[in-house]
C-alpha cells in the first residue's frame, strides 16, 4: 500500500484520520481481486494515495455484515442511537481541521470553504441525532367499533448512500446521521475522487461507539458497485446525490427491487434580479452564488437573468467583482477558487464557453491563460446567453457565469422555468407583490429571496423535475429512512369478522 504523500503527513495532526482501505464490518478491508485506484490532488495532480476496489462478493459481505448488525441497532432506544451520534459530531468537530485540510487535498476547494463543509456536515449528525428521538406515530380516532388504531414509525432497513466528489463530507452526514437516527445501517459508496473524507468519517464513527456492520464504506467501480447494490433486495432505500443522468441509471436499477428512492440531482437554478435591484448589490450577490466550490455547485446560479434597464450596469459591476476573484490551490491562504476537480471537467467547461461564443454571445472576461494550473478554469464572464447555448441547457459545473435580459415578470418566469432542473432559484427584489408572483410560479424546489445562503440542518433540501425525489433535512429528511406501520388493535377477547 502506498505510503502517505508527503503533503498529507506534514499536514494531518491525526495521521490516522487518512486510510487507504474501504472500510466494512468495522475492519479496514483491502480489495480481494488486488484492483486499486490511485486518488489525487487536483490542484497539483499529485497522488495522494491509493483506494482498493472491492470485489462483488465483498460488497455483498457489507450487505450481509448491515444486516445482521440492523437487528441489534434498531433495538437501541432512540436516545440511545443519539448518544453514538452526537459522540460522533463531537469527535468530527475535534477534528475539524485535519478533515478540512483532507478535504481540500482530494477536492480542491479553499480551506476555509473545507472548514465550512466541515462544520455544516457535523450540523446535520447533530440536528439528526436529536431528531432521532422524535420519530412519533399517531393515534387515529376509530371508524372502527371497539378498535384502537395507529401508526407507528420503524427503520426502513438497510441504506445505500451513493455521494459526489463536490461536497464530500456533507452529502455524508446529511444522509447517514438521518438513517442512523432512524435505525438503519448505511452502505456509503463515496466518489472515488474524494473517498478519504469518507473514510476519515468512519474512522472517527469507529470511535464514536457506532457498532460494526452499521457504518460500511464500500469502494470499487462506481457502475459495478452501484448495480449490485441497487439489485440488493436487502437493500431498503438508496438515497443518491449526483448527476441526473446517473440517478436515471440508479432509478432504473432499483426498479426490480422496489426501493425507497431519495435522488438528490442536478441544479441549474435561477438567478433573477428585478428592475429595483441596486445593480451593484445584485452583482456581488450574483458572484457569490456563482463562483462558491469554483461553481462545482448544485446550487451555483447557472443562468443569470436581469432586467433589461439595470443590465449594463449590473454587468459592469459584475465583471468589476469577477476581476477581483483569486485562483490558486485551496492551501494558499486568501484564495477564492480551487481548481476544478479534473481535466475532463476543464474540458467540459471550455466546451460550453466555445459553444456560447459560436452562438452569438459576447466573452466580457475570462483569460483561461492566467489559469495557475491544468485543472485549473479562470472565471468567465458570458452575456447574451440564449436558450440554445450548453450554458443555458446543461449544468456547466464550472466558474461560467452566463447573462441574460429580460423585459418583465412573466417573461423571466417562463425563462426560469425552461429546464429539465427544479432544485434552486434566486430571486434579488423588493417588491412584495413581485416576490410573491415568483415565489409561487417558480418551479422549484428551493426558492431563496434576497440572500445566497439558504441551506442548514432544519432546511428541507431538494428539488422537483428532473431535480430529484425527496428531501433531506428539516423535520422531514428522516421520514426518508421510515416506514409508517398502520395496527388496528381491535378490542381484547372479540373477534372481529369485518
Ligand atoms: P455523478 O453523478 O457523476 O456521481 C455521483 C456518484 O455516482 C459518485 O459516487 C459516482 O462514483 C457514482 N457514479 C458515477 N457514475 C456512475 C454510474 N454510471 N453508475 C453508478 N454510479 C455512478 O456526480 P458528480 O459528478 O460526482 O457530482 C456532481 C453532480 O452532483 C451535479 O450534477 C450536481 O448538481 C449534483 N449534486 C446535487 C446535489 C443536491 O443536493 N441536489 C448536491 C451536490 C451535487
Amino acid at each position: 500500500m502506498t505510503t502517505l504523500s508527503t503533503t498529507l503527513a506534514k499536514r494531518l495532526e491525526d495521521p490516522r484520520l487518512f486510510r487507504q482501505y474501504a472500510y466494512v464490518n468495522g475492519k479496514w478491508t483491502h480489495g480481494e481481486g488486488g484492483r486499486e485506484e490511485a486518488v489525487t490532488d487536483p490542484a497539483t495532480g499529485e497522488a495522494l494515495g491509493h483506494i482498493p476496489w472491492l470485489e462483488p462478493e465483498q460488497i455483498t459481505a457489507a450487505v450481509d455484515a448491515a444486516e445482521a448488525a440492523f437487528v441489534h441497532w434498531r433495538a437501541l432506544r432512540a436516545d440511545e442511537r443519539c448518544e453514538r451520534l452526537l459522540a460522533w459530531y463531537d469527535l468530527i468537530q475535534a477534528n475539524r481541521e485535519d478533515l478540512a485540510i483532507l478535504m481540500t487535498l482530494e477536492q480542491g476547494k479553499p480551506l476555509p470553504d473545507s472548514r465550512g463543509e466541515v462544520q455544516y456536515g457535523a450540523s446535520f449528525v447533530r440536528w439528526f441525532a436529536e431528531e432521532g428521538k422524535r420519530t412519533y406515530g399517531e393515534t387515529i380516532p376509530s371508524p372502527i367499533p371497539n378498535a384502537s388504531l395507529g401508526t407507528i414509525k420503524e427503520p426502513v432497513g438497510i441504506a445505500a448512500l451513493i455521494t459526489p466528489w463536490n461536497f464530500p463530507l456533507a452529502m455524508i452526514t446529511r444522509k447517514a446521521a438521518a438513517a442512523l437516527a432512524a435505525g438503519c445501517p448505511v452502505i456509503v459508496k463515496p466518489a472515488n475522487e474524494t473517498p478519504f473524507s469518507a473514510l476519515a468519517l468512519a474512522e472517527l464513527a469507529e470511535r464514536a461507539g457506532i457498532p460494526e456492520g452499521i457504518f460500511n464504506v464500500v469502494l470499487g467501480d462506481p457502475p459495478e458497485v452501484s448495480k449490485i447494490l441497487c439489485a440488493e433486495p436487502r437493500i431498503r432505500a438508496l438515497s443518491f446525490t449526483g448527476s441526473t443522468r446517473v440517478g436515471r441509471i440508479l432509478m432504473e436499477q432499483s426498479a426490480p427491487t422496489v426501493k425507497r428512492l431519495a435522488l438528490e440531482l442536478g441544479g441549474d437554478a435561477p438567478f433573477i434580479v428585478g428592475p429595483d435591484m441596486d445593480p451593484k448589490e445584485a452583482a456581488l450577490a450574483a458572484v457569490a452564488a456563482k463562483f462558491q466550490t469554483a461553481g462545482q455547485d448544485c446550487l451555483a446560479a447557472d443562468r443569470i437573468l436581469v432586467h433589461e434597464s439595470i443590465h449594463d450596469e449590473f454587468v459592469e459591476h459584475f465583471a468589476e467583482r469577477m476581476s477581483a476573484l483569486t485562483v490558486g490551490n485551496g492551501l494558499e491562504s486568501e484564495i477564492d477558487l480551487g481548481p476544478l476537480i479534473h481535466g475532463q471537467a476543464v474540458e467540459k467547461a471550455a466546451g460550453i464557453v466555445d459553444d456560447a461564443i459560436s452562438k452569438g454571445a459576447t466573452l466580457v472576461a475570462g483569460d483561461q491563460s492566467q489559469a495557475p494550473g491544468p485543472n485549473y478554469f479562470m472565471p468567465v464572464l458570458l452575456t447574451g446567453i440564449t436558450r440554445d447555448m450548453r450554458l443555458w441547457q446543461e449544468e456547466s459545473f464550472a466558474p461560467i457565469a452566463g447573462i441574460t435580459p429580460y423585459a418583465d415578470d412573466d417573461e423571466v418566469i417562463e425563462l426560469a422555468n425552461d429546464t429539465e432542473y427544479g432544485l434552486a432559484a434566486y430571486v434579488y427584489t423588493h417588491d412584495i407583490r413581485r416576490i410573491w408572483k415568483l415565489l409561487r410560479a417558480l418551479e422549484f424546489g428551493m426558492v431563496s429571496v434576497n440572500s445566497v445562503k439558504m441551506t442548514g440542518p432544519p432546511v428541507p433540501f431538494g428539488g422537483v423535475k428532473q431535480s430529484g425525489l425527496g428531501r433531506e433535512g428539516g423535520n422531514c429528511g428522516i421520514d426518508e429512512y421510515l416506514e409508517t406501520k398502520y395496527y388496528c388493535l381491535g378490542a381484547l377477547g372479540s373477534v372481529s369478522g369485518s
